[in-house]
């Protein structure tokens, strides 16, 4: 069926397109022409789940390919016009410009580059509605990176109305107690930066009970919220929307089958669900695939999609989504 889909849970450098992902690796010297594009992403498409901080390492090579302006502009701008081409007419592309300093660039470049990208994908598609997330990064106790971090969220606080639309936690959770970064989140909070944390994709129920008390209006993942019914229920008596992200939970050994994904019950419970992809290049899924592996696996209808869709829109920080929002309510309304 179509209708406007929503993405709020994708990072850009675990998204990149297959053809961008050969171009850049190319332009590297990474491979040479005999090796051709679809082999060489089928190479880097995790196979087998990993564990979260093995999955971490595989950003690495992708990372590294996006250094420079010009990089990170055409990286936003295929992303955002691939994500278009599927449908997509609100999305959220969320990573950490700290990432991207290691020639010339500084986060504030990068966070410029990445505008830029998008702009270009609005302007010539004037449906499609955009914001980037910016990322702190949890690297662990031996990586010393506050003062990156302190940096990220002053940025998020100077590009606020102008493309950013919210700030993140990503990175290796629990390496770092999430509630170490309290402070930062704060400052955010004071300036009216939305928050979303990624919390409870490895680690238990408590880290999403820690994100929600440093003002996350969104938790990134939140499948271990879970394992609390306490925490289940603060989730849902809040009406904290959850990004989740089925195949990047399985991939990354969050849970231990499919089958022990939570999603059905968080629906059926009453939990405001979104769906994304995480890193689809990674993954090796489109938005699509994700929505055929939950009818499949889960017996989600098309109206449950539609009203996954729904929430995402709602919960979007994005400015102008109300448009997204009216067409899934009347579709919505139209199958009742
Ligand atoms: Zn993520």
């Amino acid at each position: 069926m179509k209708y406007p889909r929503v993405e709020l849970h994708c990072h850009l450098d675990g998204a990149l397109p297959p053809e961008t992902f050969y171009k850049l690796s190319l332009a590297h010297g990474i491979i040479d022409k005999s090796m051709d594009q679809e082999t060489w992403r089928k190479q880097n498409v995790i196979r087998e789940a990993m564990p979260l901080v093995e999955c971490l390492k595989r950003f690495d090579l992708l990372v590294s390919l996006l250094q420079t302006k010009e990089e990170l502009i055409e990286a936003a701008e295929t992303l955002g016009i691939s994500m278009y081409e599927q449908g997509i007419r609100l999305a959220e592309i969320r990573f950490a410009p700290q990432k991207h300093t290691e020639q010339k660039m500084s986060q504030e470049n990068a966070i410029e580059a990445v505008l830029e990208g998008m702009n270009h994908v609005m302007k010539k598609h004037p449906d499609m509605i955009m914001g980037i997330i910016v990322c702190m990064m949890n690297c662990g106790p031996e990586i010393d990176n506050d003062a990156d971090n302190l940096e990220t969220v002053e940025l998020a606080i100077k590009f606020k109305d102008k493309g950013v639309v919210g700030l993140d936690l990503a990175g290796a959770e629990g390496a770092n107690p999430t509630e170490s970064y309290r402070a930062l989140f704060e400052k955010a909070h004071q300036a009216h930066v939305n928050i979303t944390i990624h919390a409870g994709e490895v680690c238990s129920a408590d880290v999403v009970k820690c994100a929600m008390s440093m003002h996350a209006k969104r938790i990134g993942h939140g499948i271990h919220g879970w394992q609390d019914p306490l925490v289940a229920k603060e989730i849902m008596d809040r009406k904290i929307p959850l990004e989740v992200n089925v195949t990047s939970n399985i991939l990354a050994n969050t849970v231990d089958s499919i089958q022990d994904h939570p999603i059905r019950e968080m629906v059926d419970q009453g939990a405001i669900v979104t769906i994304s992809t995480d890193d689809p290049l990674l993954c090796g899924v489109t938005l699509q695939d994700e929505y055929d592996l939950l009818k499949r696996e889960f017996q989600f209808t098309e109206k449950d999609l539609i009203q996954f869709n729904l929430n995402a829109a709602r919960a979007s920080f994005c400015e102008g989504k109300e448009s997204v929002i009216d067409k899934l309510e009347e579709l919505l309304e139209s199958l009742k």
